[in-house]
């Protein structure tokens, strides 16, 4: 069959890594690691080949740069930078900028390769990409982060661009970054290009309903998942890990659905209260102090602690890997809907399904931000812009019909949502690969 005979040209490549889950490092295993084991899943599920694993299984680009910083009190300080583009086949790299100590090349490559499944599941013309800065961004300056992002940007401009790569934010980077990056991108080229980066201020070219998109894309899958069992949004409750861009607006969207949202967490510490938290107190308490501590009428909770609250629905929304094999054990919410990236170990992962938890995954419950970020990719190519309640339609249907067609094959493959989420992503890249075929 033709099937065959394009499997016949794929390379054969040896270097497909076989790792099982968790086994390198037992108690911290990285998020490279993870990634690799879902799509080793799918790839033996889908019966592909060894060399179509490798292709999926290694970036297709990489830059790796340094950048230096002039510090405001005159002393230099330098950074490693990161542009992974994992897949280019279905269209340019689409992906987030991350700004975080932890950044590692291994890091940016597990995120890159998220992307790609997480595009291709919501059927967006993109590939998956991701950048990273290994920098914590709250100990410098305005000034200082403006230097780096225009340093970092002018370092991968020959990667960069609408049709080639298009940037947005991810943890530790905002609108106000991708302005910068929008600018020294435009001001190198000689005109203004919106459509490099997406996440923009609204007055240079952002979208409407991006900054909350993937709180509301987390919420939507979050009542997809629970009607199936006859439930709704406003007989359940909620504990959330991260209150972030994510985390913050998706508790404000669990509580303006009516959902208890009975626990919250940031870097600084937890929040909990049965019967719920005053929502729109707590998110004024935040931006009077920079985090949810010491909020009142709310007790202190550790993260392990609200980890394994007993509520309806968890919802990991800050980092990869808080989720592990040590403590899925005990994690009581028969729900977890995955606002972070890769919140799940591999390991985590197994036992979960063992335990009948049902996880709507990463690649489609966290995928709204992506959504709308095409959707401004769109508006800015036509340099026409569509209003807000077309944006939250277009961006529920699109949720509510990738969800659907995921939980179909779940069901009809007896897998998880992310065996299935995973199925339906790894499938639409190969084939694109296939259906182009191998030059020379
Ligand atoms: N950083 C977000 C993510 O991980 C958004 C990416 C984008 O909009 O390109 O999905």
């Amino acid at each position: 069959t033709t099937e065959d005979s394009r499997t016949d040209t794929t390379p054969t490549v040896d270097a497909v890594p076989e790792i099982a889950p968790d086994a390198a490092h037992p108690s911290h295993p990285g998020p490279l690691e993870t990634a690799q084991v879902q799509l080793a899943h799918a790839v033996q599920r889908l019966g592909l080949d060894t060399g179509m694993h490798a292709m999926l299984a290694t970036p297709r680009r990489e830059m790796n740069v340094a950048i230096p910083l002039r510090r405001d009190d005159g002393s230099t300080e330098l950074f490693h930078g990161y542009r992974v583009q994992h897949n280019i086949t279905r269209g340019p790299g689409k992906g987030g900028l991350r700004y975080s100590p932890s950044v590692d090349i291994d890091e940016v490559r597990a995120l890159a390769m998220w992307m790609t499944w997480k595009c291709a599941i919501v059927e967006l013309p993109y590939g998956g990409a991701k950048g990273g800065v290994s920098i914590d961004p709250r100990h410098y300056s305005t000034g200082e982060l403006e230097r780096v992002t225009r340093r970092y940007t002018s370092e991968i401009m020959p990667m960069i661009g609408p049709e080639r790569d298009i940037m947005a934010p991810d943890v530790g980077t905002d609108d106000r970054t991708m302005a910068w990056i929008m600018d020294t991108y435009s001001v190198n080229k000689g005109y203004t290009i919106p459509a490099v980066v997406t996440g923009k201020p609204i007055d240079v070219g952002g979208s409407l309903g991006r900054a909350t998109a993937t709180s509301r894309g987390v919420v939507h899958s979050a009542r997809a998942a629970l009607r199936e069992t006859g439930q709704d949004l406003d007989d359940v409750s909620v504990a959330v890990q991260g209150f972030g861009k994510v985390g913050s607006h998706a508790a404000e969207f669990f509580a303006e659905a009516g959902a208890r949202v009975e626990a919250v967490s940031d870097q600084y510490g937890g929040l909990h209260r049965s019967g719920g938290l005053d929502l729109p107190r707590l998110l004024d308490h935040v931006r009077r102090t920079g985090s949810v501590v010491d909020f009142p009428d709310a007790d202190p909770i550790h993260n392990d602690a609200l980890l394994t609250l007993d509520v309806d629905v968890l919802v990991p929304a800050a980092v990869e890997g808080v989720l592990t094999a040590e403590n899925a054990e005990h994690v009581q919410a028969p729900l977890v809907v995955e606002g972070a990236n890769g919140p799940t170990t591999a390991g985590a992962d197994a036992i979960l399904t063992r335990r009948g938890i049902t996880v709507v995954p990463d690649i489609l419950a966290n995928a709204g931000g992506v959504v709308v970020s095409y959707f401004e990719w769109v508006q800015a190519q036509q340099a026409y812009w569509w209003t807000e309640a077309e944006i939250e339609q277009r961006l529920e249907q699109r949720m509510l019909s990738s969800y659907g067609a995921v939980a179909e094959m779940a069901r009809r493959e007896g897998v998880t949502l992310r065996d299935a989420a995973m199925l339906i992503g790894v499938k639409r890249v190969a084939t694109a690969h296939r259906t182009r075929g191998l030059y020379p």
